[in-house]
């Protein structure tokens, strides 16, 4: 399973659970123990629970970066 590509036919939808708003950050995170290396898993999130799902992140000290979603164009 992979992550919707920006641009993709379904919309792309904040990861909390039961929230069906469009997703508008990209919280990269990993697990220590279980994620080796530079391997990053990532959450959508919408601006409502961009907070709440970095704390709980953060709180596992999880939480590695979060940027915009879609991520803005590379320079042309
Ligand atoms: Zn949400």
């Amino acid at each position: 399973m992979t992550l919707p590509a920006a641009g993709a036919d379904a919309p792309v939808q904040c990861s909390a659970k039961g929230c069906r708003q469009p997703a508008t950050w990209t919280l990269h995170w990993s697990n220590p123990r279980i994620h080796t290396g530079t391997r990053r898993k990532t959450w959508l999130a919408c601006d409502t629970h961009r907070d709440t799902l970095a704390a709980f992140l953060e709180a596992r000290d999880f939480l590695r970066t979060v940027t915009p979603f879609p991520p803005p164009p590379e320079n042309p």
